[in-house]
């Protein structure tokens, strides 16, 4: 695997893909730079090694040339997170952008203007990427977040660059993330999945059958495995036509010795709303007119034991409806058991969507070993899938 400590950058032109994809607000203002700056160490390496950067990047979905999705907006952050002046190509291809990419000096950066105004980013185009390969002299990729989509910048311009390509610090530290839960890990390992539907993880859970001795499933997936196996859910979110493969998934996990753990007590709500009537109810007696929304407190103590037995933790996916402070308990309890366990040795990484937003805005990001950055290109990674614009670097 090659890594930017196998290139020393100095007089020489790196072309990164970064994936500055930050939300912004109704001022074109940027609300988190988190991924902002989590590229940062990848640039200052090769500034430090005496090299330009040449950053390209989307942002948002725009549909050809929209003034809204312009990287000009986020210019002065990245500015800010760097310390350093950012020069600007109002076209990520095209003559502006040779001109400014071939002036560039050791130390200096250019951000190019939004991939994704030219539809032949999405394409994988092999002329628009041959046009980018031409503004670096190495091609570096430290975008996780869209590495499972095999677009010009992601994966194709890697062809450019047969010798001279490697993975970016942040995208490293993805993939040994990964590897130390699925491959590599300390045992015993345990992945928690939550969040909606059996449905979105169904390829998620079958390959991690392979890999883990102890699987939670918790989040709304809790009840089409309860009803699945008999019990009453009320009116709690089911999927009736996966309660086979839920009966399935616990059978396959007999069989490769995979314990799996679901809540035994719930808090049921009359109502999908914050100020909903609320009782504690066995996650098998749900009344009808009643949904789970959160995991019980006996729930929350069985979990903590799980999670306080294991070496290896991966988490996707909160234990309930978060986002309303009345089901945010059985989440913060989780993160709670996760950031303790870590602290006693376990590697846990935290990854996939919405149990991101809920470590963020619980404030254990700093509680547990590694937070991932990308949602689709994690999901796609448990799923066992190989990404495209890894192995575009790999081969
Ligand atoms: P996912 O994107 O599949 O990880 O799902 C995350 C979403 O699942 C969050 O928005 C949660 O509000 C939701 N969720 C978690 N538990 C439940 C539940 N018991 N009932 C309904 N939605 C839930």
């Amino acid at each position: 695997m090659k890594t930017l400590n196998d290139f020393n950058f100095n007089n020489k032109q790196a072309l990164i893909r970064v994936d500055f994809n930050v939300p912004l607000n109704d001022n074109f203002e940027v609300t988190d730079a988190t991924r902002i700056n989590s590229a940062k160490p990848t640039i200052i390496k090769i500034l430090e090694d005496g090299g330009s950067c040449v950053l390209m990047s989307h942002l948002g979905r725009p549909k050809g040339v929209q003034e809204e999705f312009s990287l000009q907006h986020i210019l002065s952050k990245i500015e800010d997170a760097l310390g350093v002046e950012v020069k600007f190509a109002g076209n990520c291809v095209g003559e502006e952008a040779i001109e400014k990419a071939n002036a560039l000096e050791p130390g200096e950066i250019l951000l190019l203007e939004n991939l994704r105004f030219h539809e032949e980013e999405k394409q994988g185009d092999k002329d628009f990427a041959e046009q980018l390969s031409k503004l670096g002299d190495i091609y570096v990729n430290d975008a996780f977040g869209t590495a499972h989509r095999a677009h010009a910048s992601t994966t194709i311009v890697a062809q450019f660059f047969p010798e001279a390509k490697c993975f970016g610090h942040l995208l490293a530290k993805e993939i040994e993330s990964i590897d130390k839960v699925l491959n590599n890990s300390e045992k015993p390992v345990l992945a928690v999945l939550g969040g909606a539907k059996v449905s979105s993880k169904i390829t998620v859970i079958e390959n991690i059958l392979d890999k883990v001795d102890h699987l939670i499933i918790g989040g709304g997936m809790t009840y089409t495995f309860i009803k699945a196996q008999g019990g009453k859910v009320g009116d709690s979110i089911c999927e009736d036509d996966k309660m086979e493969l839920a009966l399935d998934i616990m059978k396959q996990a007999e069989a490769k010795g995979v314990k799996i753990h679901i809540p035994v007590d719930v808090i049921a709500a009359d109502d999908f709303s914050n100020d909903a009537n609320t009782q504690i109810c066995d996650v098998k007696q749900i009344p009808d007119g009643w949904q789970g929304l959160d995991a019980g407190p006996q729930t929350l103590q069985n979990f903590n034991d799980v999670v306080n037995s294991c070496k290896t933790i991966l988490w996707n996916g909160p234990l309930g409806v978060f986002e309303m402070e009345s089901f945010s308990k059985g989440t913060i309890a989780l993160g709670e058991s996760i950031a303790n366990s870590t602290k006693n040795g376990a590697f846990s990484l935290v990854g996939g969507g919405d149990s991101v937003a809920a470590v963020k805005q619980f404030g254990f990001e700093d509680k547990v070993s590694y937070v991932s950055t990308g949602g689709g290109a994690m999901l796609e990674s448990l799923e066992g899938k190989t990404l495209p614009g890894i192995a575009a670097i790999l081969n």
